[in-house]
């Protein structure tokens, strides 16, 4: 059996562009995906411009539309609407082509790809990892890239990640048509999802519905519910939508991301945002400093991997301690969330922001303590 350089579990956002980066820099990876092709998966789509940073080539053409405003609702009323400005905008992307194209600058860079390799076990026999499928098939590798999304079990095996994972219940769904939902414009409605919100993502002939409860992650979602209100109100009807729910992996606090020659990306890294859902950013910015980090410890200037994690937590897990915080206040008291925060003047402009990449958690949490402080100093 050769060894490779490194084995990807899982062919993802995260593992496609941990992949890419990899072999162009002719490392010798494998993708190991249980699937064998891509069907339609389950996401909003909506993703920052800001991942252009991360990679040489334009993403743009896989691009549906482009968000120049975002409308947010409390029980379809009392619509608040945000421009979104700035160099950064907020682009809906259809996730299988987003898949397959960043599948497709891997594989044209030299990766490879093993598909129906569905990984059931991976042990380390003196520093070589070897990953066996249900199938039987095997591969070695020097380091081991754990890309296989929320549902993955390596990082509880490997001591790794939060010690208390955390989910959100999620819907997602599609409708064939645009309904009444404006060009450019992205609808997130708060009132009508318990402990979370639902939202609306135009692409080009079609449109991305969602929602996402984020406290209780015992209870299922009421999905038929939710969307029998918010479907009409965007001139659509529930017999249109084709959708599913799953449980996604949300960030749970700063956590070990890296072991000997193991790394977690995206979901698997526990990732999300556990305010909005976002985790296609994170999911490309994780995939990147894994890279970057394999490529010099392959290349031997570094002994171990521990500078990802603590980059991750730097990028990242910083501004998402802050989301955390605030998903626990919004969340439990979302009508007075919405009046306070939402309608408040600057607020949709700020999440905007946030969604569009130009600011963080941190950065807003910084901002609100900033103003309470000189607002008691001035009383
Ligand atoms: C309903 C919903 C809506 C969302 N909407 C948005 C949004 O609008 N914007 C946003 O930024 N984020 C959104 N997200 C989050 C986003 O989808 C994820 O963060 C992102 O998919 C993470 O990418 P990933 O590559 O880490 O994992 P995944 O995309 O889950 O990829 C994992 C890959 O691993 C493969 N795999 C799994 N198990 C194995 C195995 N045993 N062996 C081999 N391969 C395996 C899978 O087949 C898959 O290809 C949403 C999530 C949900 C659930």
């Amino acid at each position: 059996m050769t060894l490779i350089d490194v084995a990807i579990i899982g062919g993802g956002a995260s593992g496609t562009t941990t992949a890419f980066h990899l072999a162009t820099k002719s490392k010798n990876v494998y993708i190991l995906e249980k699937n064998i092709s891509y069907p339609e998966r389950i996401c909003g789509g909506g993703m920052s411009a800001a991942v252009q940073n991360w990679f040489p080539f334009k993403l743009q053409p896989i691009v549906d539309e482009v968000i120049t405003n975002v409308e947010f609702s409390w029980c379809n009323t009392d619509k608040v609407v945000a421009e979104l400005s700035g160099s950064s905008p907020f682009w809906i992307v259809k996730r299988e082509k987003l898949d397959s194209f960043l599948l497709d600058q891997a594989l044209n860079a030299g990766c490879n790809l093993l598909t129906t390799f569905n990984v059931v076990n991976i042990k380390k026999i003196s520093n070589i990892w070897q990953i066996t499928a249900l199938d039987g098939r095997q591969v070695e590798a020097k380091a081991v890239v754990i890309a296989d999304g929320s549902q993955s079990p390596w990082p509880k095996t490997f001591n790794l990640g939060p010690n208390q994972q955390k989910f959100a219940s999620t819907y997602s769904g599609r409708v064939k048509r645009k309904g009444n939902l404006r060009d450019e414009t992205a609808r997130f409605e708060f009132g009508l999802v318990k402990n979370g919100f639902a939202w609306a993502f135009p692409l080009k002939d079609a449109v991305n519905i969602g929602m996402g409860t984020f406290l209780d992650n015992k209870n299922s979602i009421s999905v038929e519910k939710i969307l029998k209100s918010f479907l009409p109100d965007l001139g659509l009807d529930t017999s249109e939508v084709i959708g599913e729910e799953k449980k996604l992996r949300v960030w749970n606090g700063h956590s070990k991301l890296n072991g000997e020659g193991i790394l977690l990306v995206g979901d698997a890294a526990s990732l999300c945002d556990p305010f909005l859902a976002e985790g296609l950013r994170p999911a490309l910015m994780s995939g990147f400093e894994a890279a970057k980090c394999l490529l010099y410890w392959l290349d031997g200037e570094v002994n171990d991997l521990d500078s990802y994690t603590k980059t991750i937590q730097k990028n990242w897990g910083n501004s998402m301690a802050w989301g955390k915080r605030i998903s626990q206040v919004f969340y439990r008291f979302p009508k007075a969330g919405y009046q306070l925060g939402v309608k408040r003047p600057t607020a949709p402009k700020r999440i905007a922001q946030i969604l569009s990449g130009e600011m963080n958690y941190e950065d807003i949490a910084k901002r609100v303590i900033k103003r309470l402080l000189f607002q008691n100093s001035s009383s």
